[in-house]
């Protein structure tokens, strides 16, 4: 039932989940375990922001009250997302995205510290660390990539020898976007610190899943952006930390402090300050509840599907992130299959180029290319329910079995059939049908 709604000639289907009343566009149950990618715009965010889109638009820098009005529910903004992460409001930048933010980072530690031109960071970055560094040194830097091993760790002492006297910056990420995998960041920090080098960790996928607290770390940048904890997408910040030398990436109006020139983004800057907030009163849910339901899935499908195999489970991990190699079946096909039944997940896999290469994250891990190629990565947030989480165990296996039958490189022995897969699934995994 219902009709689409026509967008530039294209066509959208609308979720039913979050969908305006009265609205003329097609109704789809979306089931939605990718919230590492993205996530949902949480109502209280979209009600925070409505008035800074509709009613108060004025400029934050103007000298009347219609601006500075304005001004004060930035720095309000400013205030929340500092308490998310334990820092001083003064010590916040508002950036345009998690991107921005790290690509500031590396482009001021090497303006700040002209006589060093190294740059140390991991082989599982995130492409806006990693894709800046090989530019990097195409223009003459140095750069380390760590190897992690094959869960995904870092080794620390290699860490520590492989800082110079002319590193700029040493960039870990917090938590890996593919893995879940959390870094030790305390002891990093310390290392650098006992180092004297400034030290940078992108903190994109540890909101609200994590305790962030940049002064127990002893971080000098981090890095967040909204739209992974259910604000709208086109805002970060860069936690800079007091008295740590920085040169603005965007250079223009004395906004932030003459930190980063450009119009505030005000509503989204509010939203983020709602959704930081929200954020901290979830971070129980998210390790308890949400933890449960990915432990669930996950150890439901280890057990039902043969030949599967969890990556990076034996580190420490974000509580809502579940990575499961496929063995015998690409994720891309998986993928496809289970979007035609509105169940929204993501491959290990990049798309570059026309062409599937396997994640550098999987490939950092010493994963096969073949196996590397069946790696689906499951992420959850505190909007997913039992029910859901059902609905996908109920698909799941039959989709790998059927892809399974229809691959050339199949396995010799199939341990479960089809028709077995289903009744197991249903009597002994899915608690919430047999209520
Ligand atoms: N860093 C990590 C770890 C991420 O997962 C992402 C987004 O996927 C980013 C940075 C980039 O953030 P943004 O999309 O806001 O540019």
């Amino acid at each position: 039932m219902g009709s689409r709604l026509a967008v530039s000639g294209s066509e959208l289907t609308m979720p039913l989940v979050g969908l305006p009343s009265g609205s003329d566009m097609t109704e789809r149950k979306t089931f939605y375990f990718d919230n590492n990618a993205t996530t949902r715009v949480a109502p209280e965010v979209v009600e925070a922001m409505l008035p800074f889109l509709r009613d108060f638009w004025g400029n934050p820098s103007s000298a009347y009250s219609f601006g500075s009005q304005v001004a004060k529910r930035v720095e309000e903004a400013r205030e929340q997302v500092a308490a998310l992460i334990g820092a001083e409001p003064k010590e916040i930048i508002f950036t345009s995205c998690g991107t921005e933010s790290n690509n500031a980072v590396l482009q001021s530690a090497l303006a700040t510290q002209p006589g060093k031109r190294h740059i140390l960071t991991t082989a599982v970055e995130h492409s806006a660390i990693i894709r800046h560094c090989e530019v990097l040194r195409k223009q003459g830097c140095d750069v380390t990539f760590l190897p992690v091993d094959a869960e995904g760790a870092l080794d620390l002492h290699l860490l520590d020898q492989s800082i110079r006297t002319e590193t700029a910056v040493v960039s870990v990420m917090w938590a890996n976007n593919e893995t879940g995998v959390v870094f030790p960041i305390e002891e990093i920090a310390a290392i650098c610190r006992s180092r004297h080098v400034l030290f940078h960790t992108d903190a994109t996928q540890a909101p609200g899943k994590l305790k962030l607290d940049v002064g127990e770390v002893g971080a000098d940048f981090l890095t967040l952006s909204a739209h992974k904890l259910h604000a709208p997408k086109g805002i970060g910040l860069l936690y800079v930390r007091r008295r740590t030398k920085f040169q603005p990436y965007l250079i223009g109006g004395h906004q932030e402090r003459g930190k980063r020139g450009g119009t505030e983004n005000v509503a989204s800057i509010v939203g983020f300050g709602r959704a930081a907030e929200l954020a901290l009163t979830r971070l129980e849910d998210e390790n308890t509840r949400v933890r449960a339901l990915r432990d669930r899935l996950e150890n439901t499908i280890l057990r039902v599907v043969p030949n599967t195999r969890r990556n990076g489970a034996k580190e420490p991990r974000l509580p809502n992130t579940s990575n499961i190699a496929f063995d015998f079946v690409e994720a891309e096909g998986i993928l496809l299959k289970l979007d035609e039944l509105g169940i929204c997940v993501s491959s290990g896999s990049a798309c570059t180029t026309g062409s599937l290469n396997p994640s550098h994250v999987m490939t950092a891990m010493g994963i096969k290319p073949a196996r590397a190629k069946g790696c689906v990565r499951f992420s959850l947030g505190v909007y997913n329910t039992d029910e859901e989480v059902d609905y996908l165990l109920t698909h799941l296996p039959q989709v790998i079995a059927r892809l399974r039958e229809a691959s050339p490189e199949k396995p010799a022995r199939h341990a479960k059939t089809l028709s077995d897969l289903a009744p197991v699934v249903l009597s002994q995994c899915l608690p919430s049908l047999q209520k």
